[in-house]
């Protein structure tokens, strides 16, 4: 029995996400060469990677933001539909955090975390209001949950679109370099977010070269390069004693 298929107690599946010869070409472009990775439930897999080696894509077709060529990916036991409500379904379980925050301009910061849970749980209006106010909390933003995305600083906007992705609820956290586009003085109040939810137990798969990040918060490593993962270990291990070449030069580059 491989990890996707052994079973946890309780009858889930060990990994919370799978996948397996997951493939994706852009025209004549090998993106994504044969990826193989597990995740266990509460586990929090740092990837790291030089600039076009296929970590956002890698992110994009977990949610099927991206189709893949072959291959299969699965969440929490079920591979992943091609469309329609099941796809729907499943993306909700799939809480995604991006570069840029994405927030809707037009709507205030609650209006911004209700309205997932409005529109795609059905959840009653003072419901997800409590919720919205629960996580905006939890981000350190409560008290500016009547202002519009453009009056909050970034590092306070990727903190609401942080609790907006939880506020639907997900099994799994994506983040996509999310402290890149910010200003280093704001890096910090987000990346404490970040660890806070690992250490809640969220299952995290997080792109990012913050180091400091990776040791504090991390089970696991992924190195990637040219669409492959070339390396995979424990932070300290990675960060000290990187087995490849090619990790071993990305890591003189960035440390
Ligand atoms: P990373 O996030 O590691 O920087 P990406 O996954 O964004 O890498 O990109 C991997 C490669 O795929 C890059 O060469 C990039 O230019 C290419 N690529 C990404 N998205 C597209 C697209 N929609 N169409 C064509 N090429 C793409
Ligand atoms: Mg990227």
């Amino acid at each position: 029995m491989d990890d996707t298929t052994q079973k946890a107690e309780g009858g889930s599946p060990a990994a919370l996400v799978a996948l397996t010869g997951v493939n994706k070409h852009f025209g004549d472009l090998h993106v994504l060469k044969d990826i193989d990775l597990s995740v266990r439930r509460g586990e929090v897999v740092v990837v790291i990677g030089p600039s076009g080696s296929g970590k956002s894509t890698l992110c994009r077709a977990i949610n099927r933001l991206e189709t893949i060529d072959s291959g299969t990916i699965e969440l929490d036991g079920h591979q992943l539909p091609e469309e329609g409500k099941a796809l729907a379904r499943l993306r909700a379980d799939v809480g995604m955090v991006f570069q840029s925050f994405n927030l809707f301009a037009h709507k205030t910061i609650l209006e911004n975390v209700t309205l997932g849970p409005i529109k795609v749980k059905g959840m009653k209006s003072a419901e997800a209001k409590e919720l919205a106010m629960s996580l905006l909390e939890r981000v350190g933003i409560e008290s500016q949950a009547g202002k519009m995305p453009a009056q909050l600083s970034g590092g306070q906007q990727q903190r609401v679109a942080i609790a907006r992705a939880l506020a639907m609820q997900p099994k799994v956290m994506l983040f996509d370099e999310p402290t890149s586009a910010l200003d280093p003085e704001m890096i910090n109040e987000v990346l404490d977010v970040m660890v806070g939810l690992a250490k809640d137990g969220m299952t995290m798969i997080v792109v990012t070269h913050e180091m400091g990040f990776a040791r504090k918060a991390a089970d696991r490593v992924v190195f990637m390069a040219d669409g492959q993962i070339v390396e995979e270990a424990e932070p300290e291990e990675f960060f000290t004693n990187p087995r490849s070449e090619r990790a071993q030069e990305f890591l003189s580059k960035i440390l």
